[in-house]
């Protein structure tokens, strides 16, 4: 039985953000919590990378213990978080993190309040200049491509070029999925995004490490939630793929099919890189 080496683990639903592109609104529901035996066993199960998303992973309180136990079990913890508590709780988080991953959509308060909320742009200006500080950290900041900031991405770059001379800095562009709550507001088709992908790329070639997402989504990521159940995505659906801690329940046909679509989208970035 192989799980894909990387896994999203959900550590809670609830957020204090109302994010337009929120591809996170209707994820399943779950009754228990258990996340340290969760985390043991996806490390016995072969994950070597467990990124934390939700939700908002700040707004757990265990969520120190939890990124303690993964580097205890020699997992790569990545912190994927909207950034609103970073400024507040990073002492007890940031030492147990190996990668982060922030939000950001706009180059200034009100273009990035577009898709995310009023006072968001300052704080992720700040998670930025906290971690930049944590010599062991690598941080990625994460733009959703939408119909509203597609014409402002050198904006966007500027204000990121500040990070840039630090070399574990990268900047993601995002294909917007399915999964959200207003599509018709956001969402280009990939032919467009690929295009204003590849010309920001171009455009900060030497100066920001640029990457962008892949059109694979559809049963390409394992999720896994506090109470062990295991979710996929197809189309706007999560499609349960049996819970970890029960290896009874697994849905091998999933599993397998997840490693094909990674393997897949590997395969498309390994192209890029040779253009
Ligand atoms: S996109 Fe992230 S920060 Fe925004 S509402 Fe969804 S979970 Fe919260």
């Amino acid at each position: 039985m192989s799980f894909p080496n990387s896994v999203d683990y959900i550590v809670t639903r609830k957020c204090d953000m109302n994010c337009g592109v929120c591809w996170g609104s209707n994820m399943p529901d779950y009754k228990k919590d258990m996340p340290i035996d969760v985390i043991d066993a996806v490390t016995e199960n072969g994950v070597k990378q467990l990124v934390f998303t939700g939700g908002e992973p700040l707004l757990e309180d265990k969520l120190p213990d939890m990124l303690y136990r993964a580097k205890q079990d020699g997992l790569t913890t990545f912190l994927f978080t909207n950034t609103n508590l970073l400024g507040q709780r990073h002492k007890e988080i940031l030492p147990y993190v190996d990668k982060t991953s922030f939000s950001l959509d706009g180059y200034n308060d009100e273009t990035n309040a577009q898709a995310r909320k009023p006072g968001h742009f300052a704080n992720v200006l700040q998670a930025l200049d906290i971690t930049s500080k944590y010599p062991d950290i690598s941080f990625q900041v994460l733009t959703v491509v939408t119909k509203k900031n597609k014409d402002i991405l050198d904006d966007i770059g500027a204000v990121l070029k500040k990070y840039a001379d630090n070399p574990r800095f990268t900047w993601k562009l995002n294909y917007y999925q399915a999964i959200g709550r207003h599509p018709e507001k956001f969402r280009l088709d990939y032919e467009e995004f690929e295009t204003v992908a590849q010309k920001t790329v171009e455009r900060f070639a030497g100066v920001i490490p640029v990457r962008y997402s892949v059109p694979v989504h559809d049963i390409a990521y394992l999720f896994i939630m506090p109470d062990g159940n295991m979710y996929t995505t197809v189309g706007e659906d999560y499609v349960q793929a049996g819970n970890i801690l029960k290896p009874e329940t697994w849905n091998q046909n999933i599993l397998d099919e997840i490693n094909r679509n990674i393997a897949e989208r590997e395969k498309v970035i390994a192209g890029r890189m040779k253009r």
